[in-house]
């Protein structure tokens, strides 16, 4: 298969972690036969540097035209000091509304040889947690009327919540395809004990649910969830909420897994073609040191495989490759536990060659 990808490398550690990702995909397509092509995007606080703009127009034009975007990531204390709508992660955003992605998904994994990262008990950790969050992006409270006025001679602020039923069916379909690509279970977390938005939520979900009868769905408050992550998170597969709730459940989910370096994301719209990137920003203490470690990104170069190209296989190879490096003890600095007997520290690039070393055609 040929396909087109955008490669935003970005700022501080987002070079070297691009470049790493970029490796394990070369790899893909000599072990399966395909062909990626790589087109160079500047955004962010290089794109500034270079042309005054975090996202210019023709670097846009240059996403949309690939079959999908890898990012690494942007900002650094460098720009802090830029006006506003010319701040790097403007960029990003205006990044994503020009792709008009709707979904953000975000893994929940603990491998288990970082189990001990996890602030959660050995007992509960041990019967595996592996899930995925589905949150809508761009309806919701953060979209919904926002105002401040004075009544009875008090300070009010409102700030409305809404969703119409087009925008939670397609991201509804979202987290049933999601489901169908992983184990089959759908969780809709929605607060309808109280909320109308909820209640509407909860009824295009079982209206979707007749088109997947291959996908299990089950309905949670949001309130339960929070506790059902840290209390039985070996339960979920999939979890699929608006906007805030996917906001608050996202985080609370990416710390029970221990570290922030091992996180993939991908955010999705109406096609195909999602953006990619680890769920970490530049790092830029660490940058151009070697330390950082790659595995989000090369993770999340694994989500386009099997969320974007339909390379399930592919996907798996980068996946079981990752978990051989971590079984054979290389550590980067971030996941390396203090007691380190029988570990390997290594840096970002030698924790690369060690993953492409292990990726064998499943
Ligand atoms: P950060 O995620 O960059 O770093 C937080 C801490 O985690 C740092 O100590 C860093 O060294 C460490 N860390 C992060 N990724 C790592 C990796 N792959 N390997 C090892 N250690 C890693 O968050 P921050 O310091 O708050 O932000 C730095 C810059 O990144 C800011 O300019 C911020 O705006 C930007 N940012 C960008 C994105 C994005 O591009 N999507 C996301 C978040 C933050």
């Amino acid at each position: 298969m040929q396909k087109t990808i955008a490669v935003i490398r970005g700022d501080g550690i987002g070079p070297e972690i691009v470049d790493q990702a970029l490796l394990v995909l070369d790899r893909i397509s000599g072990l399966y036969g395909h062909e990626f092509t790589y087109i160079d995007v500047d955004m962010g606080g290089c794109a500034i540097d270079k042309y005054g703009d975090p996202l210019p127009e023709e670097m846009l034009q240059k996403c949309l035209a690939a079959d999908s975007v890898l990012l690494g990531a942007v900002g650094g204390p460098k720009w802090n000091q830029v006006p506003g709508p010319m701040r790097p992660e403007k960029g990003l955003l205006r990044l994503r509304a020009g792709m008009e992605v709707y979904s953000n998904n975000r893994p929940a994994k603990i491998w288990p040889q970082l189990a001990s990262a996890s602030p959660l008990k050995p007992q509960i950790v041990e019967k595996g947690i592996d899930f995925l969050i589905v949150r809508e992006l761009t309806g919701g409270i953060y979209f919904g009327r926002h105002d401040t006025f004075t009544e009875d001679g008090r300070t009010v602020a409102v700030d409305e919540l809404r969703y119409s039923e087009d925008e939670i069916r397609r991201i509804g379909r979202i987290g049933f395809e999601t489901a169908r690509k992983r184990g089959g279970k759908l969780c809709s977390v929605e607060k309808s004990n109280v909320l109308d938005s909820s209640r509407l939520w909860k009824k295009v979900m079982h209206e979707l649910a007749d088109e997947y009868p291959d996908v299990v769905l089950t309905d949670m408050l949001v309130d339960n969830c929070a506790m059902q992550i840290v209390k039985d998170p070996g339960q979920f597969d999939v979890i699929v909420t608006e906007n805030m709730f996917g906001d608050i459940l996202s985080d609370e989910a990416s710390m029970i897994t221990g570290s922030i370096g091992m996180i993939p994301s991908s955010s999705l719209g109406d096609t195909s073609r999602g953006l990619y990137e680890p769920i970490h920003g530049s790092a830029p203490d660490i940058a151009g040191k070697d330390l950082a470690n790659p595995i989000g990104t090369i993770l999340a170069a694994a989500m386009m495989l099997r969320y974007s190209f339909d390379m399930a296989a592919e996907a798996d190879c980068v996946e079981s490759a990752v978990s051989a490096a971590l079984d054979q003890g290389f550590r980067t600095g971030d996941i390396l536990p203090p007691n380190s007997d029988g570990l390997t520290l290594v840096g970002c690039r030698e924790m690369g060659r060690r993953i492409i070393e292990n990726m064998k055609k499943g």
